[in-house]
């Protein structure tokens, strides 16, 4: 017989916990426990919830390296306490923070779901509800007496996702996610439709790693049509930078110029990582399918394949802090580590 499963609800701030500052009229997060008094539904859920909360929570516009060490650290003192953790968070970097999570939390065999809304918890209206009680509910579902789900998950709008195949595109609509080249994990309707064969494989038997060492001297460059030598140089150049996501076109072209190919081949040579990303939300980079991107794999950027640009700079920041050595940089980069790419 399954047991009750045991919830961390871990919580960072967004708009779920937000209210009006009566001055300026503008949302700002408040009193964590103030806002589980809105749902009192809580209570009604099989499973046992336990809160924390940041001290101060914050809007995701202001997440960092420092505060994802934070939400890690938590997960990892209450690892063998809980079952699963659900983390509040802004949706404006949630994604983000989703895909930074799953690499600096190795060997999960536990969900971590980032869920949160785009109306307060406290608005007639509110997303917030039904976001925050499926969350807890997928996270508490179990197979054996054990976690059905071990990866970093988002669930926004009826959706479960795996967090770091995940996107923010819309700032008005309830479906504020999408996940364009991974299908969804769980969906909730009149009943949860579970996708597992989407589910990334676990290995119980190996202990949870948790990495926080992650190295910001990063830095994404989107390609536009008149991009100018003096800026891209300008920024290739940055002393202290040890990794580029390059937001190139389609299957990730981008000029054939002279002095486009060889201010990154003088940044490759001097030990700069130079990951090649698509701007096109579907699909994947295939360098050498145009001569437009020929010189570039001659060069040795690596392939981002069908990463988000989300996923690559937080992958970009947790192998540079891994110190993973210079020759097998690409080929690590270029494997899956978890589920994140083809
Ligand atoms: N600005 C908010 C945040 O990301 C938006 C949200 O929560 O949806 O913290």
């Amino acid at each position: 017989m399954n047991s009750k499963s045991k919830i961390l609800l871990i919580y960072t701030g967004g708009t779920i916990g937000m209210r009006k500052d009566f001055e300026t009229g503008a949302l700002k997060a408040f009193n964590f426990s103030k806002l589980l008094h809105n749902i009192p539904e809580l209570k009604l859920l099989d499973c046992e919830i336990d809160t924390f909360s940041f001290e101060n929570p914050i809007d995701s516009s202001n997440m960092n390296p420092e505060y994802w060490a934070e939400i890690a650290g938590t997960i990892e003192d209450n690892y063998t306490k809980f079952d699963g953790f659900v983390v509040l968070h802004g949706s404006d970097t949630m994604s983000y923070s989703a895909s930074a999570l799953s690499f600096m939390l190795e060997n999960l065999s536990k969900p971590v779901i980032f869920t949160g809304s785009q109306l307060p918890i406290g608005d007639l209206r509110t997303d917030a509800k039904e976001n925050l009680i499926t969350a807890i509910q997928i996270a508490s579902l179990q197979e054996n007496s054990q976690p059905l789900i071990k990866e970093v998950c988002l669930y926004f709008e009826y959706k479960l996702y795996r967090g770091n195949r995940t996107t923010k595109i819309n700032a008005e609509h309830f479906r504020a996610f999408i996940s364009p080249n991974y299908p969804f994990l769980v969906e909730s309707g009149v009943h949860l439709k579970i996708n597992l064969e989407s589910f990334l494989p676990s290995n119980d038997e190996v202990p949870l790693k948790v990495h926080t060492q992650l190295d910001n001297n990063v830095a994404i460059i989107k390609m536009f049509p008149g991009i100018s030598e003096t800026v891209l140089s300008a920024v290739l150049n940055i002393k202290s930078l040890k990794g580029i996501v390059l937001e190139t076109y389609g299957a990730g072209n981008a000029p054939t110029e002279d002095w486009f190919l060889s201010l990154l081949h003088d940044a490759i040579t001097r030990g700069l990582h130079i990951v090649n990303v698509t701007q096109c939300a579907i699909g994947s980079v295939s360098m050498g399918q145009y001569e437009t991107s020929t010189t570039m794999k001659k060069l040795g950027i690596i392939s981002g394949k069908d990463i988000t640009t989300e996923a690559a700079i937080t992958k970009l920041m947790y192998l540079l802090g891994e110190n993973i050595a210079h020759d097998e940089f690409k080929n690590v980069f270029e494997t899956s580590l978890r589920g994140e790419m083809q």
